[in-house]
């Protein structure tokens, strides 16, 4: 098994609604979000202990009666295909867990796979910004858009539960960007607006900037939903 899980939380309640999961951190991300929270993880990650998945599994399978599954995020967990990552879901799967599955959606074969052999059960894709040639500011990269329309769709298809979201960072996403989002996002199940939180950004500038009040992400809910059927507000 060679899948590096470099975080492990333990127990939460916040990484899946209405799930309880243990929730996991590959290193190494084809993004450079200038808001990323985990850049150690994706440059240093050689400075993180990797967790042993058997560690993982004892402790899934001692409280299988409280934890409903796993969420494994990063990073980039489809940049691990190579790495073990659908060796390691399939145990976690076996041993009777479910798993929500988060990308950026910059990898769309990946996740094709993941759902041919039915190994997530929820699927959670960012969408850094609007469909042009604003999302590489945000993701940090020159975006194949390409790339992200096919992983919409791939999801919005896959008959599986899923969300989209995206973090609302003020400087980088205004209202017109939102909508801008939400209009590509026409006919999905569910659009998660995202609170920007400042600590520990990759881009030092952003430690410094305010996040938006509530009253702004109930503007900008009121912006999506003629679009999407199902819009929350996470982390306000
Ligand atoms: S896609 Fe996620 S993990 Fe990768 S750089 Fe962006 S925020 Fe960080």
């Amino acid at each position: 098994m060679d899948l590096e899980i470099k975080g492990f939380i333990e127990t939460s309640f916040l990484d899946w609604d209405g799930m309880v999961v243990s929730t996991l951190y590959v290193p190494y991300c084809n993004f450079r979000c200038p808001f990323c929270h985990n850049s150690g993880l994706i440059e240093k990650p050689r400075e993180h202990e990797t967790v042993p998945v058997e560690r993982i599994e004892k402790f899934l399978l001692e409280r299988k009666d409280f934890i409903d599954g796993i969420c494994l995020t990063g990073g980039e967990p489809c940049l691990h295909e190579k790495r073990g990552l659908f060796e390691f879901m399939r145990r976690i799967k076996k041993l009777g867990f479910k798993i929500k599955f988060d990308s950026n959606g910059y990898l769309p074969e990946c996740l094709i796979k993941v759902l041919a052999e039915e190994l997530a059960d929820y699927i959670a894709m960012d969408i850094k910004g609007p469909l042009d040639e604003r999302y590489d500011r945000l993701s940090g990269i020159k975006t194949d858009l390409d790339k992200i329309k096919q992983s919409i769709k791939i999801i919005m298809e896959s008959g599986l539960p899923y969300e989209f979201r995206t973090t609302v960072v003020p400087s980088l996403i205004t209202g017109e960007d939102i909508e801008a989002i939400a209009k590509s996002l026409a006919g999905a199940e569910k659009f998660v607006i995202q609170q920007f939180a400042a600590e520990h950004c990759w881009d030092e500038a952003l430690r410094e900037v305010k996040p938006y009040p509530k009253e702004k992400l109930e503007e900008f809910m009121g912006l999506i939903k003629p679009f999407v059927s199902d819009v929350i507000i996470r982390g306000a």
